[in-house]
């Protein structure tokens, strides 16, 4: 990567951790997550209401934390809003192999996310990244009610059962 590039991606996770996008609570939410990264010491609040097709209608999260994990938390909420479940099944998958996979070619779907690849490089960053993903992968999980997830849990298990497509 160029050092221009990088600079402008430093640029752009500056600009959104400081004026993050879609940052608020729902009162009509119909899922609440709250996600906790005790490695770092992010907390987000993730509220989701879901359309008549069960598309991710309305996505807000409030919290604090670093930069990472607030500029990956307001491009993911202006990157899902709208989208339908398997889209966004599809962009959780894309993200998570973005910031892990060594060999993972950003698609082109992510759009700015695909800034966040450089925290492949710190692991203790990916958790940071993570984050308001695990959290909107537990909202898709349950689809109603409340919920508290943590970047120290092992996700294994309910991650393949979103992964599975559904139709
Ligand atoms: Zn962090």
């Amino acid at each position: 990567m160029s050092l221009e590039l990088e600079e402008l991606y430093q640029e752009v996770i500056l600009d959104h951790s400081r004026r993050p996008r879609n940052f608020g609570d729902l009162a009509d939410a119909a899922v609440r997550v709250h996600g906790d990264n005790p490695a770092c010491g992010d907390e987000i609040h993730l509220s989701v209401k879901f359309g008549p097709d069960g598309e991710l209608q309305e996505i807000k999260f409030t919290g604090h934390g670093c930069a990472i994990s607030l500029a990956s938390a307001s491009l993911m909420t202006m990157k899902l809003k709208g989208k339908s479940r398997a889209e966004a099944e599809g962009m959780l998958r894309a993200f998570h192999d973005l910031v892990t996979d060594e060999t993972a070619e950003a698609p082109r779907t992510l759009g700015d996310l695909r800034m966040m690849q450089g925290v492949r490089k710190f692991p203790q960053r990916v958790k940071c990244a993570m984050l308001a993903w695990r959290a909107v992968e537990q909202a898709l999980l349950q689809s109603a009610g409340e919920a508290t997830i943590s970047t120290e849990t092992d996700f294994a298990a309910p991650r393949r059962l979103v992964w599975v497509e559904s139709h």
